[in-house]
């Protein structure tokens, strides 16, 4: 859809009068805007040689590039156009070298700018999963990890409200802290059973097989399987803080009973339940040929935290158990599900927050699972009216929302999402009607705004999905677009993961520092929507630390990519 057709969907009207609200406190990290160099954004991972090849050039007046093999192959040197591209997010020229197949290391140059070497290569991407992996390890809690922590947290936990300890080691540390969500954690279960289960052994070209995956998802599984309460339904958290404090991030004793024990917070939360259900099916798909017995024990965990819940709450809630239904294969329910989500699909091709909250749908972590999930349901419901309903869905949140979204920059990323209005006191660009939107988090909505990398990674996710399901390879480029923001192709020219690409800011990483394959939570937006990113080691949190849904996703998305 063109984007005069997407301003028509929306209509066009003043934004609305702003919001008087509080204004959080300003962060310093809203003063860190791109400076005038580097100018040059291309992907340091580098290209498949049969990808769509582009370069984004924040100079509007640059006319051509040089596109130069560096490598130890034949000398090869070629100069492309630059077009002037609209973009909301700056002026900006855009090249395209998609012609150029043959294998190389390359660089650009733009006048006397150089870009970072990257390489087109069949395994740009695939040669990169051992090293992001390899965080997840780093990560663990409960145990020594060499050259990274000594044994931790072996006196986990106290719950809040009983004070009763109960085992809860195991699992992973969510992020650059030494905290144990479970939504949060999970996801790099997700991001693991994916790669088992579409790349299978292959997903390590170095030949480690599936061993290496196997041990870590049943070192997180020890965690999650320790936080499922007797009735069936799980918790939230350990160490999460007692009031929304940072109170039990901290090393401890190893000690049980000691003061320095950290909490757990046995709070029962919609989406833990969903995602734990859906979760713990997947290791029973992964485990049943291997290991039966564990497999088993994962199905029972899967089936009794089914049983123990209704299948309720929001838009994002209401996704992951239909992702649930689908791997327990309880298709009955499937089919209730997508009977309540289909219909709250909006003309212009976005979900609501809920039945009851007609906000436009957004998520800072699942941005796109409500449309990933149908599409999942509607393989599952093929050949049926239903499947056919889904597969329609799908194709309009994509060419009706994700696609003149992502038109509206050079650089292809999909925004944070659409808005009513302009609902707090800051810059939200107008589309059409009484609709905005936003590339960023609100900063003057609430304390909690951060980079959105693992919602560029839930969008690659459906994309690269729906580009295999529905044969539109357009959309496998949309797909790897996103993560090519995350590794370099940005007003920063910086790669947002340590160890990968260049110019990677120090992460917020406060107990164990730089961890390689560590995906930061990324580019934000300040006040004015304009893009932000703390690369003078002011250990930013909102845009340098570590998360592990970025990683999940990440894992998730080039699963089905590299099996493509
Ligand atoms: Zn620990």
């Amino acid at each position: 859809m063109k984007r005069r057709h997407f301003l028509e969907v929306f209509g066009l009207s003043p934004v609305a009068a702003l919001a008087q609200q509080g204004q959080p406190r300003a962060d310093p990290v809203e003063t860190m805007t791109p400076g005038p160099t580097p100018a040059i954004g291309v992907c340091h991972v580098g290209f498949h040689p049969n990808a769509r090849k582009r370069v984004v050039v924040r100079q509007q007046a640059a006319r051509s590039f040089v596109l130069r093999d560096i490598g130890s192959g034949p000398a090869f040197q070629q100069e492309f156009p630059l077009q002037s591209a609209a973009s909301d997010l700056g002026p900006a020229a855009m090249g395209d070298f998609s012609a150029i197949t043959r294998e190389g290391l390359y660089q650009i140059r733009v006048g006397e700018e150089l870009s970072p070497p990257f390489f087109i290569r069949p395994d740009a991407w695939r040669r990169l999963l051992p090293t992001v992996t390899s965080y997840h390890r780093a990560q663990r809690c409960g145990v020594a990890v060499p050259n990274v922590h000594p044994v931790c947290h072996l006196d986990d936990a106290r719950r809040r409200d009983t004070r009763e300890h109960i085992d809860t080691t195991g699992g992973w540390h969510d992020a650059g802290d030494l905290r144990k969500w479970m939504t949060a954690t999970m996801m790099n279960a997700f991001g693991l059973l994916a790669l088992h289960r579409h790349l299978g052994a292959a997903w390590d070209l170095a030949g480690s097989g599936l061993a290496p995956l196997e041990e870590e998802l049943r070192w997180g599984n020890r965690y999650f399987l320790k936080m499922q309460n007797s009735d069936g339904r799980v918790w939230a958290d350990v160490a999460g803080g007692v009031n929304g404090d940072n109170s039990d991030n901290h090393w401890t004793d190893n000690k049980i009973g000691t003061a320095d024990d950290r909490y757990l917070n046995p709070s029962i939360n919609g989406l833990a339940q969903a995602m734990f259900t859906a979760m713990q099916a997947m290791y029973e798909h992964a485990f049943r040929d291997s290991d039966p017995g564990y497999g088993a024990v994962c199905l029972r965990a899967a089936n009794k935290c089914w049983q123990a819940n209704a299948r309720k709450g929001g838009v994002t809630e209401l996704s992951w158990w239909l992702l649930a239904a689908i791997e327990l294969e309880q298709n009955a329910t499937a089919e209730q599900i997508v009977d309540i989500l289909l219909p709250l699909q909006q003309s212009g091709g976005y979900w609501p927050m809920s039945a009851t909250d007609p906000e436009p749908y957004k998520h800072a972590v699942h941005g796109a699972l409500p449309p990933f999930a149908i599409l999942e349901a509607a393989r599952v419901l093929r050949r049926t009216p239903r499947g056919h309903s889904c597969e329609s869905a799908v194709r309009r949140y994509i060419e009706h929302y994700v696609v003149p979204l992502c038109d509206r920059s050079a650089y292809g990323i999909v925004p944070f999402g659409v808005f009513t209005g302009s609902p707090t006191p800051e810059r939200y660009r107008t589309l059409q009607r009484n609709r905005t939107y936003r590339f960023f988090m609100p900063v003057r909505k609430q304390f909690w705004w951060l980079g959105l990398n693992a919602h560029l990674g839930s969008h690659a996710l459906l994309l690269a999905q729906a580009a295999r399901d529905f044969q539109q390879p357009a959309w496998r480029d949309l797909a790897v677009r996103q993560f090519e923001w995350i590794f370099g192709n940005n007003p920063f020219g910086a790669s947002l993961a340590s160890g990968i690409g260049e110019r990677n800011p120090y992460p917020h990483s406060r107990y164990v520092g730089v961890i390689p394959g560590g995906i930061m939570n990324g580019i934000c937006g300040n006040a004015d929507d304009e893009p932000i990113l703390d690369t003078t080691f002011r250990g930013n949190w909102r845009t340098n630390e570590y998360w592990s849904p970025h990683l999940g996703y990440f894992e998730w998305a080039q699963a089905i990519l590299e099996s493509s």
